[in-house]
């Protein structure tokens, strides 16, 4: 069987291609890997042709792959938002302490943790900060680079800690597959 990851890995890179770079270029990238059309929202996409097209936005799009790929997130992370999370369960998040908030959310991106990163494993720890640790990313499996690359992944956890959390809640990744570590860390914080 495939390996597979949620469709908004691919999805939501369209609208922020579009509006960053242009729909030619979205097309121009898309196209050569089978995205154009855009595929099934509703169905789960091969994770490795996920993982060329983002490797193929760094390489095409140096200049603005990263404002891209935070863009997707946040819009990801929209989507989770407005799917994913039934809203009562948000209203009461929001209504929390954010001590108290974060590990119910935390456990709730474990459940959901497969739409978002495929075969690659996610663990947390409870914080300030929390930490997510994805061994094995298939997003970046392969890739090497001199810094950290998920700036996707890290804008997913920033918008929904943001919006269930705390405003001032910030993800980093502190540390890489792609850099050479045994897998991404992504630490959220709101005391700053
Ligand atoms: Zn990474």
């Amino acid at each position: 069987m495939t390996a597979r990851i949620g469709p908004n890995a691919v999805l939501q890179l369209a609208p922020a291609m579009d509006r960053i770079a242009g729909e030619g270029a979205r097309r121009a990238l898309f196209a050569p890997l089978g995205f154009d059309p855009l595929p099934d929202p509703t169905a789960m996409i091969d994770e490795t042709r996920v993982a060329a097209l983002h490797g193929a936005l760094r390489r095409q799009h140096p200049e603005n792959a990263r404002k891209i790929a935070i863009a997707a997130g946040q819009g990801t992370g929209d989507y989770i938002l407005a799917n994913r999370i039934p809203r009562g369960a948000q209203s009461l998040l929001r209504a929390l302490p954010a001590r108290l908030a974060a590990p119910i959310l935390t456990r709730a991106i474990l459940a959901h943790g497969w739409t978002f990163c495929g075969t690659g494993s996610l663990t947390a720890k409870s914080g300030p900060p929390v930490v997510f640790t994805l061994a094995d990313n298939p997003i970046i499996r392969g890739e090497r680079a001199l810094a950290p690359l998920c700036h996707w992944h890290a804008a997913v956890f920033e918008r929904l800690f943001t919006r269930l959390v705390h405003p001032r809640a910030h993800a980093v990744e502190t540390a890489c597959c792609a850099t050479g570590a045994p897998a991404c860390r992504f630490e959220i914080d709101w005391r700053h």
